[in-house]
Order: C-alpha cells, then structure tokens, then sequence
C-alpha cells in the first residue's frame, strides 16, 4: 500500500485503491498463521493481488472503466475472488482498462491514462494496462486480466511482465464482466513463470455456475514451472509460427526473439518452424466475430437494471425508449459505440451469412491449423506484439492500427489454447519485448516449463 501511495501519481494503474478491505484480509490472514490454522492453504496466501475493473467484487466499485458503470457497487464476488479470498490473498484494488477492454494501450478507458512505468510518456498496452504497470511498478507482486485478444499478454509484453492467458473454459468467466463470450478469459499477471503458475492454479478450476467451464482439474502447473527452471529442454519440441514473424514486426523485438529461440535450441529443444497458413485471416475474424458479440452483450446496459440513468431532456417525449437511448449515448464511449454499430451491422438479417458466418468459418479454419500444428510440435512461439510500447496518443485517430496490435495474440483466443507471453529482454529502444508460448487446449503446463526455463 505505501508503494501504491508514491508510485501511483505518476503510473495511475488503480482505479480505486480497497486499502481498509486489504488490511483486514491481510490481518485475517495472520491471525490465521498464528493460530496454526493456515495449514493446507496455497502457497500464494497471503500475498496481496490487484484486479482488472472488469472482474466483479463484491462491496468495491467496479466499473469496466465506463461512466455506464459509475459509482455500481455489486453484490456479489466474481468465482475467481471467492478463490483468492479462500486463499487469503488479500485485494489490493482495481485496475484501469480500455472501456469494457476494448483496445491495446488503456487510453480508452473513461478515468485516466494508465502510464507505462519504463517510460511514462508511453502506454502499458491493453485493454489490461492497469493491472500490467501496476506489477510492472511493483504497486502489486500479482494481478488478474481478462483476454479476449490479446489484453493479458500485449500489455504483458509492453510492461516486461508475464501475462497468462489459459485454456479457454480453464478458468471460471463467473463475474468476469461479458465482453465477447466466447473469447474472453480471465488470467494470471506476475513478475514470474512460477508466480503465475501458482496464481492460475488457486484460480483455476470447474466451476458449475460458467456453462462453458471445463469439467477438469487444473494441470500442474507450478510443478512444470519448476521443472522448466531447470533449464533442461531435451525432448520437448517447439513450433515457430512462420506468420507471426517478419513483415510488420519491429526489428528489434524480431531481433530478441530470435536470440530467446537461440537459447531455447542451447537448453535442448527441438525448433522447428510451422506454418499455419490461415493465421493472416485471425485479425479480420476476430473484428467481426468480436463486436458481434459485443453489441449483444452490452445491450444489457440500459439504464433500467443498474449504473448510469440519463432522462431525456424536457421537450423530448419520457420513454423508456427515449431514456435508452440517452443513458446508452451518455454512458459509453467512442471505441465501445463504434464496436456495437459494427456488431448490429454483422448480425443483422441479409448481412449475417456474409459477415458473421463467414467469420465463423474462418475460425474453424484456424482450429484446424492449430490442430495440424500440434501434431507437430507440443508448444507454438511467436512474439507476442509487433511493437514495444507506443506513446499515447500515436494510435487513437486510427482504429486499424490500433487493431493491428493484437496479430499475433488473437489467433489463441479464437481457438481457445492457452498462451503466455514472457519479457525476452530490452529491445534497441530500451523497452521490453514479449515472447509468446501457445499450447493445446487443456495442456497449459506445455508452455509452463520452456517458459520457465527461458526466463
Ligand atoms: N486489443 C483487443 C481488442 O481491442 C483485445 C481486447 C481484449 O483482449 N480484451 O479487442
């Protein structure tokens, strides 16, 4: 907390600080310890955690970093921080985003401009920058994400830290605010491979109450982070994406990645490189299946059940139509409006075959090459951004360049693997680099142990 209290004025990673709640959690815990009763709790309890806004708790604000949002307090905790609080990892706060995740640099959020802690005039990434630079500034050793693209890990590699995103269905979606359902995934960020292998353990898990949580038990996960840290690779064979590489990527995020693949090949792995022919199409899936799933999910924003209430000014007729439509226009802003009109626009009758069923299509193209790829190779590599991170406002007047950001990180998502991305070193601008693990679905501890030993 005195971290957060001096290096806040300059990073502004948290939205709301919960100091009173963190400190009766943390005293909780070590009456606890004295009493000889924290026998059996995780290895992480007692180790304190920030929470992206975009993760329900109960009694703290949260917002999705929407004015739609102000000042709601829910009732009820998110699955994943019933988990911590089991744990006793106290809550530090919540972290600023991209209004409802929506973006790769957090300048979309409504509050404040997150900054990057290793030059402050530059973004964190995101939409998950606050939850980055707050463990990047050492205001938190751990945070929780949500990645529907990309907004663990970009902003994972923009800040050097590790950023998870697990098997689809992994992890419970049960107060994760909705963004795009069938792609949204809530992770680990830390400042290690065996951190977030620990984190994603306490976390992970069968949950009855997400329909589309996975029936299994979490991998062991901290024991291939262990195994990985010795740094022996003999056997393990790993896949170099040929599309997620050369044109448009930076050459000095090119250049350390293919000083890490270097390393990964002296610890005894067998690189090989793949090609997944149908990788260039992800990004333009992901933008329609994407905002599709968006202008549904944000309908519930409506001013009736919870959040912002805008009545129509005098002179215009009071309905409940009319009040929508003003909250709606009040409430949210240009990134999410846009993504809700492309989104009405794809599913709507006539156009929904051409755009949203195409799209579709083309998402069973890349499971496809995902699969034939690991019958190749245990785990995928790619960097995990084509850029280091960019100065605020360089991207804001151009929604496609800010799109391009998520190249390399949004075919994961659209196939439901896990990925990771680790820091791999300073690019020639002195920021960090991302490198980025894949693995089959429901196999996360595949990535786990290179990625320990690369660290
Ligand atoms: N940058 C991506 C987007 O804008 C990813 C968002 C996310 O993962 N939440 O959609």
């Amino acid at each position: 907390l005195d971290v957060i209290e001096s290096a806040e004025p300059s990073i502004e990673a948290f939205l709301h600080v919960s100091a009173d709640e963190a400190r009766a959690q943390a005293d909780a815990f070590d009456a606890k310890l004295a009493k000889g009763e924290a026998e059996g709790l995780p290895e992480l309890a007692g180790v304190p955690i920030a929470i992206k806004d975009m993760i329900v708790t109960k009694g703290i604000p949260t917002t999705a970093a929407s004015k739609i949002l102000e000042g709601w307090v829910p009732p009820y905790d998110a699955t994943v921080i019933e988990k911590l609080k089991a744990a006793g990892m106290p809550l530090l706060g919540k972290t600023n985003l991209d209004e409802f995740a929506q973006g790769s640099s957090t300048e979309h959020s409504a509050y404040q401009l997150t900054h990057n802690p290793w030059d402050t005039e530059r973004v964190p990434g995101g939409s998950g920058g606050g939850s980055a630079s707050a463990v990047a500034a050492f205001e938190s050793p751990l945070a929780l994400g949500t990645d529907t693209g990309g907004s663990i890990r970009q902003p994972g590699a923009l800040t050097g830290t590790v950023g998870v995103k697990p098997t689809y269905g992994g992890v419970s979606r049960f107060g994760a605010i909705a963004m795009a359902s069938s792609l949204d995934q809530i992770g680990p960020v830390s400042r290690t491979v065996l951190d977030a292998a620990l984190l994603q353990e306490v976390i992970g898990g069968h949950d009855k109450r997400d329909s589309t949580s996975i029936p299994m038990d979490v991998p062991a996960l901290a024991a291939a982070a262990r195994q990985g840290a010795k740094r022996d690779l003999k056997g393990v064979k790993v896949g170099l994406v040929k599309e997620l590489a050369g044109e448009g990527f930076q050459p000095g995020v090119e250049a350390r990645f293919n000083e890490a693949v270097k390393l990964l090949e002296g610890m005894g792995a067998e690189v090989v490189e793949v090609s997944c022919p149908r990788f260039p199409y992800a990004l333009a899936a992901y933008y329609i299946i994407m905002p599709s799933e968006v202008s549904s999910n944000l309908a519930r924003y409506d001013g009736m059940r919870y959040g912002l209430r805008v009545m129509p000014p005098a002179g215009v007729p009071q309905t409940a139509a009319n009040m929508m439509s003003y909250t709606r226009e009040a409430g949210f802003g240009d990134e999410v409006k846009r993504r809700i009109i492309l989104g009405t626009y794809a599913l709507s009758a006539g156009y929904y075959d051409a755009w949203y069923g195409k799209a579709q299509q083309v998402r069973t193209l890349i499971i496809e090459d995902f699969a034939k790829a690991f019958e190749q190779v245990d785990v995928l590599i790619s960097p995990t951004s084509p850029s280091t991170a960019f100065k605020f406002g360089e991207k804001m007047d151009d929604p496609l360049a800010m799109y391009v950001n998520d190249i390399a990180t949004i075919p994961a998502n659209l196939a439901g693997t896990p990925a990771m991305s680790i820091p791999a070193g300073l690019s020639d601008d002195g920021l960090p680099v991302g490198f980025q693990f894949i693995a089959p679905q429901k196999r996360d501890e595949l990535m786990y142990k290179p990625a320990a030993a690369l660290e």
